[in-house]
């Protein structure tokens, strides 16, 4: 097992990721900004590093400052939890030059799942459904271009091969509007992302989003621990998620799961990992793969009994997984609200000092939080400040917990989004399951 772990994050995921070590005996290292010393992790940690001021990029972002807190510390491996340096294939491959183990794929993967373009060519060639489109690269040819949209049909929408975080992607709905988009999209992604390179794919109207999590030690052994709908989304960031999925198509499902844990065999993957896909209609589309533990893996964990970060920990230190498919057993339903300092209803961050916390609980209720009162939540960084999860032995049990305990929390100082999601636990067409990607935004009136 691996000796000492540095945690390079922050916030909640930066305490999960701790209280799996010592769970497992392994001593950690919390890393910091100047901002962020009174964070619940950087107390409970066996050792704290200040790497740099609150700036991000002077500090979590800091590769340089992270690998000297790695050696100073003699720590063995990096956990980079999610966000940040996380799928970044440059730092993984620095950190294991340096001599520790990154908590994560091969550099080499990162890089391949990081390129879309070849993230979706190694997905279709190992079986798993993809969505129709340019099949590689848009080219120069205006005429093959407009060729393309015509074989897929319209809408279609074309996305930057380097993209991430909802941007560098435009949806065009006719064929005049074509070429002058794939040169729009072109040039915002080589300011962005450094890369120009553009795909295109049928734009589908009103697909729910649907992840499968894996698991895979990289010594031949692969499983899936079910999927996840994660379809209320702002702006495409995730706001409430369930795990399992309601209502899939059961033939179209068990396809894709399968598929999903072949993948994670044939390209040799290590660690955990989520497919994030696209449903409609009864099928699955694949759109892009996460090298990365998720915000909302505790919705898997609460339905599946599988510590996911242990599991990480335990393939880093080079075990293989701890259970086998077979022993895989969905139980119940679970939900996650992403509780935000924010305000409900206009969205803009709220950071301040937080004078009462009070987290709910009692049977099935999970709080995973860094705030107590008195901490105060920094400017500089995301708003997330918690994540309430309910777990119940069939879903209305589970949103029935979740209504009681949102009613529950307790965050006096701050504004947070609470009201947001005592709204949306209590939504009619949210109940019955399976709202498409748009509802909330329609919901909310964007
Ligand atoms: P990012 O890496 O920026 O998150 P994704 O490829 O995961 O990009 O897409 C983000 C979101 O954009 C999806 O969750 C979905 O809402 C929308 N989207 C992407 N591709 C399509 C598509 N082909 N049809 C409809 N919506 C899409």
């Amino acid at each position: 097992m691996l000796d000492k772990v540095l945690i390079a994050n922050r916030g909640e995921i930066a305490l999960r990721i701790l209280r799996a070590c010592k769970e497992l005996g392994i001593r950690t290292v919390a890393v910091h900004s100047k901002a962020d010393r009174e964070l619940m992790h950087v107390r409970l940690a066996d050792e704290a590093v200040c790497i740099g001021p609150a700036a991000s990029a002077q500090s979590y972002l800091n590769i340089p400052a992270l690998i000297s807190a790695a050696e100073v510390t003699d720590s063995s491996a990096i956990h980079p939890g999610y966000g940040f340096l996380s799928e970044n294939a440059d730092f993984a491959e620095q950190v294991e030059r340096s001599g520790f183990t990154f908590i994560g794929p091969r550099a080499e993967t990162i890089r391949l799942m990081g390129d879309k373009v070849s993230a979706i060519a190694a997905m279709k060639k190992a079986g798993v459904p993809t969505v129709p489109g340019s099949n590689g690269p848009l080219g120069d040819d205006e005429g093959e271009i407009l060729a393309t949209a015509r074989r897929i049909g319209y809408p279609v929408i074309i996305k930057a091969a380097a993209g991430g975080g909802g941007r560098g992607m435009r949806v065009v709905h006719t064929e005049g509007h074509l070429l002058s988009a794939v040169t729009v999209t072109r040039t915002e992604a080589h300011s962005a992302f450094g890369d120009g390179t553009v795909y295109m794919e049928k734009f589908l109207e009103k697909p729910r989003h649907v992840e499968v999590q894996v698991l895979a030690d990289g010594q031949g052994n692969a499983i899936h621990l079910y999927d996840r709908d994660c379809s209320l989304q702002r702006r495409h960031q995730k706001v409430l998620e369930e795990a399992p999925a309601p209502g899939l198509d059961p033939d179209a499902r068990a396809q894709v799961l399968k598929a999903c844990t072949d993948a994670c065999i044939e390209i040799g993957y290590r660690g955990a990992g989520t497919f994030e896909f696209l449903y409609e209609d009864g099928q699955f589309f694949f759109i892009e793969m996460n090298t990365r533990v998720q915000v909302e893996h505790p919705v898997t964990e609460m339905v599946t009994g599988v510590d996911i970060v242990r599991e990480q920990l335990r393939i880093a230190s080079g075990l293989p997984l701890s259970i086998t498919q077979d022993e895989v057993e969905l139980n119940g339903h679970a939900f996650e609200c992403r509780i935000n300092a924010e305000d409900a209803r206009t969205f803009m961050p709220s950071p301040g000092k937080v004078t009462l916390y009070h987290p709910p609980g009692g049977l099935g209720v999970r709080m995973d939080s860094h705030v107590y009162t008195g901490y105060s939540v920094p400017p500089h960084y995301d708003s997330l400040i918690g994540k309430l999860i309910t777990w119940g032995a069939d879903r209305e049990t589970a949103l029935t917990r979740m209504r009681n305990a949102l009613d529950e929390l307790l965050v006096e100082g701050i504004k947070t989004n609470t009201d947001l999601h005592k709204d949306l636990v209590r939504d009619g067409y949210f109940q019955q399951g399976g709202v498409n990607i748009h509802y909330l935004e329609k919901k909310l009136g964007l």
